[in-house]
């Protein structure tokens, strides 16, 4: 998990993504959400895009990320989004943290850190996040990470 790079090349393909979760975003505020904004982008194109839902669906893990996971993971047939970023407009929760983990992602980039919910280091810590903030400094390792996120959470050390 990385906040937005600014080194050049990436830095346009950042702005760019995350310019889409931050209209997601918007279209959340506009039904009175909290507004979180995320989308799935794999090789350079948006997969899925979504926006916090949790008070219109009555469904408290209506998360940004967690929908569009699913709808990348439903796209593709596949949970394992390995070839997937996920850019997503604040610093991921703990229950978001851990699907991410499970999904595993190439990388994540959000927009702000969360300083009352964020699980990459801002509120919380948990093994997967300590993971995921190693992969926050080099993206090349999430998938290797991700899978030892996911055996110490399957060992209950989470
Ligand atoms: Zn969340």
């Amino acid at each position: 998990m990385r906040e937005p790079t600014h080194k050049s090349g990436q830095a346009g393909e950042d702005q760019r993504f995350m310019h889409a979760a931050l209209r997601e975003a918007g279209r959340g505020a506009l039904e009175m959400e909290v507004p979180v904004g995320a989308v799935v982008v794999k090789e350079g194109r948006i997969l899925a895009r979504a926006h916090n839902r949790p008070i219109s669906t009555r469904d408290p893990i209506a998360h940004a990320e967690i929908l569009a996971l699913r709808r990348a993971a439903r796209k593709l047939g596949n949970y394992r989004l390995n070839e997937c970023s996920l850019y997503v407009t604040i610093e991921p929760c703990a229950m978001c943290a851990g699907a991410i983990v499970h999904a595993r992602l190439k990388q994540v980039v959000f927009g702000a850190r969360d300083p009352k919910a964020g699980a990459s280091g801002s509120a919380q810590k948990a093994d997967c996040v300590e993971v995921c903030r190693t992969c926050s400094k080099i993206s090349s390792t999430v998938e290797s990470s991700s899978r030892a996120g996911a055996t110490s959470a399957a060992t209950g050390a989470v």
